[in-house]
């Protein structure tokens, strides 16, 4: 989104490519750097009385970065639920790699 200001000391602040926040205000999600949202739509299995049982759910992830630091957050969370993880991206890039092996199990 390019240059925006007023949230550091009327500094003009830079936000990186991948941003597609507009930082006009003071509120929270103002001043962090936020990516597109990408949705993943599927199933988990909750454990119940020795089964698992499947329940639809979606997930949303992106990028954030809180304005004035440098390090990138995986936010990853159920798109209607209280579930929430940010995962450093060095974090993330593990789970991925770990995921690709397990699948690969199959
Ligand atoms: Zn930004």
């Amino acid at each position: 989104m390019g240059a925006v200001g007023g949230v550091e000391d009327d500094a003009a602040v830079s936000c990186p490519v991948w941003c597609e926040r507009d930082h006009d205000g003071v509120h929270y999600e103002d001043l962090v750097h936020h990516s597109r949202a990408h949705f993943v739509q599927g199933a988990s299995g909750d454990w119940s009385d020795g089964a698992i049982l499947a329940r639809s759910l979606a997930f949303v992830m992106h990028l954030e970065r809180p304005v004035g630091t440098t390090e990138t957050w995986v936010n990853l969370a159920e798109e209607e639920g209280l579930w929430q993880v940010r995962l450093d991206v060095a974090t993330a890039s593990k789970l991925l790699v770990a995921l690709r092996q397990v699948l690969n199990l199959l």
